[in-house]
This record gives structure tokens, sequence and C-alpha cells, in this order.
């Protein structure tokens, strides 16, 4: 290769998306596959977004609104922040891209949890950043230790809570002692984007630590409780200064038309996001009764999914559960190769998972 391209990118592989669900059923032969391997929701999403996006269709040829303006209201009316404490991505991702792009370069390091989401590794090494991964306790930050890896040259550090992949969560007394620790001039990135899915007692209102913390800015997402991940939006909600500054780093129309009435309608539908968060807490029952009845550990979970550990490679139950017709994570790839990351689904596609799993166990007696 002759050209000029950021010799870090050789190191990386571009995300590797499932195969179409059709080629699958057609490869195994299957009627139906069911896929509980992306944490989007099995309810799909408000009947609201969709008549919002029927709405706009003849607005196709025109360019989006690039400040978001009545998105922008809504979610500041449903976070109660303030208008310029908002920035908007083409989905969190495009946020963590962004933010990657605002602060790293070669000469920064960057600090986060192992394993964590996979896209604040992936932008920092585009950036030439130097990661710092810190090993997971029992599925759950390390905090004390990614203090530890803070030096002068740290630019950014990424708290996921709940995690991906482990379902776990920060309390608020540790979060606050945490985003206390930190330097003020490292920003401190929150990302919440099972925000809507916990409902553990001692969870921060994060946005609540942001008069007083300057350096942290919080990521939320429409994708998985709102149902909306094919329309990319996410937000970031951070001190104005702090918005200002990384504002340039954003495409001028990076959220669609269509996307921002859809969302814009769906958030007035709290009935829809209560129904599924409900919903997904008697699946995550169904999941836990299932691993103490077959003597599987697991974590805890606070998102809509749970991290099972089978004891035995994660690849190969992805595999029977394949050709099964279900679509899982393995966990050879998210950190944990005994595990298997199941994505919460209806009641009814839960029992049948767990139905085939139960099957599996058998067969291996
Ligand atoms: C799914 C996910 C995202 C990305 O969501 P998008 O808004 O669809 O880009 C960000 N962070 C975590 C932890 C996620 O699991």
């Amino acid at each position: 290769m002759k050209l000029k391209v950021k010799e870090q990118l050789f190191g990386l592989t571009p995300y590797q998306p499932g195969k179409p669900i059709e080629d699958v059923k057609r490869e195994l032969g299957l009627e139906k596959i069911i896929k509980l391997a992306s944490n989007e929701n099995p309810f799909g999403c408000s009947e609201k977004a969709k008549e919002a996006i029927i709405k706009s269709v003849d607005e196709m040829a025109l360019y989006p609104d690039g400040y978001s303006k009545t998105l922008r209201e809504k979610v500041a009316g449903l976070t109660g922040v303030r208008e310029d404490q908002i920035i908007f991505g083409n989905g969190s991702d495009e946020l963590i891209a962004i933010l990657c792009r605002a602060l790293l370069s070669p000469s920064t390091n960057t600090v986060m949890a192992k394993p964590t989401f996979s896209q604040y590794s992936h932008n920092a090494v585009i950036e030439g950043a130097e990661i710092r991964e810190i090993e997971n306790i029992n599925g759950e930050h390390d905090l004390d230790g990614m203090l530890t890896a803070i030096d002068e040259n740290t630019a950014i550090v990424w708290v996921c809570s709940p995690n991906n992949p482990t379902g776990t969560y920060i309390g608020e007394e540790k979060l606050l002692r945490f985003i206390k620790n930190v330097p003020d001039d490292v920003l401190i990135v929150v990302d919440e984007a099972y925000k809507e899915y916990v409902v553990a007692d001692d969870y921060p209102n994060t946005l609540s630590f942001l008069n007083e913390y300057p350096n942290v800015i919080v990521l939320r997402t429409f994708s998985k409780a709102y149902g909306l991940a094919s329309l990319r939006v996410g937000y970031g909600v951070a001190n104005p200064d702090l918005i200002k500054a990384i504002e340039p780093a954003r495409g001028p129309f990076n959220t669609s038309r269509l996307a921002q009435a859809a969302v814009s309608a769906a958030i007035d539908d709290q009935q829809f996001i209560l129904a599924c968060t409900k919903a997904n807490r008697e699946g995550l029952e169904q999941y836990y009764e299932f691993c103490k009845e077959m003597g599987l550990s697991y974590f805890p979970s606070q998102g809509n999914f749970i991290l099972i550990d089978f004891k035995r490679s994660g690849q190969e139950v992805f595999e029977y559960l394949l050709k099964k017709g279900f679509i899982v994570r393995s966990g050879t790839a998210l950190g944990y190769p005994t595990c298997v990351r199941i994505t919460v689904g209806s009641k009814q596609q839960n029992e049948e998972i767990i139905d085939v799993l139960k099957a599996m166990l058998a067969e291996s007696k």
C-alpha cells in the first residue's frame, strides 16, 4: 500500500456485522431465526415514531435541521437539562468517534475497563492514542485501578454503566468518588446506553453531577429501549462549554430528518418505554431462574442482556444455538470466552431459547 493511510488502521478489523438473516435461514434450512445478539428491542418501537416518519416522508429532499431544534427541545424536556448542554450523534457510536477525534492524538492516552464496549478502544486506536485497559473485577469496572492508570497525558477515561457486555452498573457513591478523584483536565465519558432498563436504587442521576463537574459527559441512545437502532440517534449531555468545544468535530447534518422526527415523537410515548422495561425485568427473571436451575453463573444485569457462563467454549454454544435458529453473541470476541451474551427477548422467545439451552446441557451430561 503506497497510500499514506494511518498505520494504526492496519491493526484494526472493521466491525463484523452478522450475515443477513435471510442468508442464514437459507443456508441452514431454517424456517425462522430469532436474533438475540445486538440488544435490540424485541417489541420494536413506538407507533408514534412510525407515524412521524410517514408524515415527514415528503420532506426527504430537504436537508435535516442541523441544530435539531425540535428534537433538542424534546430531549431537554426529557432530561431536564438546557438545550445548550446537548450534542446529537448518528448513534452514540458517532459521539464516541467525535470525542476521540476532538481529544485524542498520538501524544495522549485513554483509560478504560476491560472488557467493555469495543468502540472506545477502536476509535482511540484510529487517533493514535495509547490505550490503557484495566481488567474488570467480577465483571465490574476496577475504578481504583483506572484512577491509578491516569497520568498527565490522559485525555479521556471511559465509564460504561450498565457495562456492555457484563450488565453490571456503578452505584452513585462509587461513581461520585471516582469523578472527584479524576483530574479536572481529563474528560470522563459515562456511557448510559442502557439507562432506561436500570432498576437499581443507587443508580446515579449522573446529569445532576454536570454542574459541579464540567469534565463529565453522559452518553445516551435511542437504539436500545426506544427500539430505534436503525435510525442512528444518540446524544451527549455535558456542561455548555464542553459541548461548544466539541461541536466543530460534528458533521453539520449528522442526524437525518426522518430520524429526528421519529425520535421526537418516540420521546412522547413513555408508556411504550415503561411496558418494554417491565417486560425486560420479567425476561431477566426467566434467565436467572434457568441459570439457578442449571447451576450456571451469570452477572446480574441492569441492561436488556445477560452474560451467562456455560463453562465451555462460548463459540460452541453460539454455533449450537445458530443451528437451532437463534443468533446470540459468543463471549469469545467479548473477552469472556466461556460465556454467551443473550439479549432478553419477548417472553416466548426467552422460553424457546431456554428450552434449547436445556436440551444442549442435557445432551452433554
Ligand atoms: C449499543 C451501545 C452503544 C451504541 O449505540 P448507538 O447509539 O446505536 O450507536 C453505545 N454504548 C454501548 C455501551 C452500547 O451497548
